[in-house]
């Protein structure tokens, strides 16, 4: 096994760690250190953001067109490396295969919507506003913008940012997780051999220095982030402190609301893949099914039913349905959470501890985890655990399950199973929640309708990607214009009105 050193991605070239600091990366279902990844400090943060301002007039000054041409080089080698890029994520998050490469997918969505750009750009003008002017806006790029990424989707989340705020005409520094770095210097490869400028695309690996860093870098106009809520909620702030646009994702807490009408083997289906792929570990997860009148007698023992055949296994076997967690300390976390489920008083009806796997002593196991008998007021239904494991409420109708949702701090995605057209209508127009899915167990919107939650899930004004994320990476300036030949009125010294 050979054992990757990740540095920084500076001016188009690899560069080592030089601040004598550095995280171990590991495989999660071996348990085996792989590599490790440089913590950059302050300065290399300078120099990746020098790099990158160096590189913003030049490439701001490219046609929209030209650029977007550029973008779809880097389309196709995606889809070129897309084996690649899933095997490279499995090696380092644990996620079985199959589902890595629906990341990338979902990843490459964005960069198509991104090829777009020349028509996402395009502003609006008005003939004569008053006799002889002109009024048109237009959107330009902000300068060097940066993106912190979480490691749970490390090839998806840093594709709902760069790609479109450098199609936009910006030029990018990428702080990716630590955890799992090296699917971002495969990225850097291809942008390269796309042909992107020198500078406009930047990595920096790194911990909270190299974040700080960015966060008070005067060079930084705006930053996107993507993590837990706390430390969203800290970007938010600190990077408005220092005068930057910020939109900063948080946790979660997704509910899938069932109804007894609803299609339970439908249901239950939705519910494993919602709640134990990907180890639980999406911001999209479903982790609380909240069941309506006689819907948990009947849910539960199907649920539990189907625990007992979930293939938990090393996620390069092509029939696992779930694979290891991140890391030793994200399972220990996971398991505290199932302890104090259970000196709360909810009931364990599976429990996932003490998983293992053959051949793989060593790996981050935790087997699918059920709870039944889940009250409002425990830590497992107020806090986001991240992990395999499935909290059942029960309630008595429609609108306790909606009151529930809506008083919950988190508010990214919802989920409601039922065959009543007028449920679903009220659903979708009362819940408190930013992306709802209709018998659609995980509703990630597409690239061209934007991504974000509401309440503590995001904070900042726009969405990631779609028309808002455009926004997001550019800012609007309007132009009146007149020409000598057309009307002069002399000196006016009150509010011009249309003539
Ligand atoms: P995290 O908040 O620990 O880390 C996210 C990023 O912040 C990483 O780049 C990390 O290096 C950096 N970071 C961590 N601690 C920091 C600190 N003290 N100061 C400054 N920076 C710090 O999140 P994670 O564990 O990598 O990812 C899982 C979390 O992300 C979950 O809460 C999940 O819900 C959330 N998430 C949200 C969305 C969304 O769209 N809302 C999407 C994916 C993941």
């Amino acid at each position: 096994m050979t054992i990757s050193e990740i540095g920084h991605w500076i001016d188009d070239e690899h560069r080592a760690g030089a601040s004598g600091r550095a995280q171990d990366i590991y495989n999660p279902a071996t348990g085996e250190k792989t590599g490790s990844v440089a913590l950059a400090s302050t300065d290399e943060v300078a120099a990746a953001v020098a790099a990158a301002r160096a590189a913003f007039p030049a490439w701001a000054a490219v046609p929209p067109i030209r650029r977007a041409r550029l973008m779809m080089n880097f389309l196709r080698l995606l889809n070129d490396n897309k084996d690649e890029l899933a095997r490279t994520i499995t090696a380092e998050h644990g996620k079985v295969f199959t589902d890595a490469r629906g990341e990338v997918e979902r990843g490459i969505d964005i960069v198509e919507f991104a090829c777009g750009i020349p028509q996402l750009l395009k502003g609006d003008y008005t003939e004569q506003v008053s006799t002889g002017i002109d009024n048109w806006t237009m959107r330009q790029p902000l300068g060097v913008v940066a993106g912190i990424t979480p490691f749970n989707f490390p090839a998806m989340v840093p594709m709902w940012m760069f790609p479109l705020a450098i199609a936009a005409g910006n030029t990018f520094v990428l702080k990716p997780s630590p955890t799992d770095p090296s699917v971002s210097i495969l990225y850097a490869k291809l942008m390269q051999e796309a042909g992107f400028p020198k500078g406009v695309f930047n990595i920096v690996q790194g911990d909270k220095v190299a974040v700080d860093a960015i966060l008070e870098h005067p060079d930084i106009q705006a930053v996107s982030f993507v993590g837990s809520t706390p430390i969203a909620n800290y970007i938010y702030e600190t990077g408005a402190r220092h005068g930057k646009r910020v939109q900063a994702l948080g946790g979660a807490k997704n509910h899938m609301l069932v109804m007894p009408d609803a299609d339970l083997d439908k249901t239950v289906d939705a519910l494993m893949g919602a709640a134990y792929g990907s180890a639980g570990e999406r911001c999209m997860a479903i982790s609380v099914a909240t069941l309506v009148g006689d819907v948990g007698d009947k849910v539960v023992p199907m649920l539990a039913e189907r625990l007992q055949t979930l293939k938990v296994k090393n996620g390069m076997e092509l029939d696992a349905e779930m694979g290891p967690i991140v890391t030793a300390a994200a399972r220990d976390r996971i398991t505290g959470y199932i302890e104090k489920g259970v000196t709360e008083g909810a009931e364990l009806v599976v429990d996932g501890r003490g998983h293992t796997v053959a051949g793989h002593n060593q790996g981050f196991w935790l087997g699918g985890t059920l709870f039944d008998h889940v009250k409002p007021d425990m830590t497992i239904y107020r806090e986001e655990i991240f992990g395999p494991v499935l909290s059942c409420v029960r309630v008595d109708d429609f609108a306790e399950g909606v009151r529930l949702i809506n008083e919950h701090e988190f508010g990214n995605g919802v989920s409601l199973f039922t065959r009543d057209g007028n449920v679903a209508r009220e659903f979708g127009r009362h819940v408190q929640v930013g992306m709802v899915g209709i018998n659609v167990p995980i509703p990630v919107p597409m690239a061209w309708h934007g991504f974000g939650g509401w309440k503590r899930s995001l904070f900042g004004d726009m969405h990631a990607y779609g028309e808002e994320g455009v926004r997001f990476y550019t800012k609007q300036k309007s132009i009146m214009q007149r020409w000598p030949e057309s009307i002069s009125k002399g000196a006016e010294f009150t509010m011009p009105v249309a003539v």
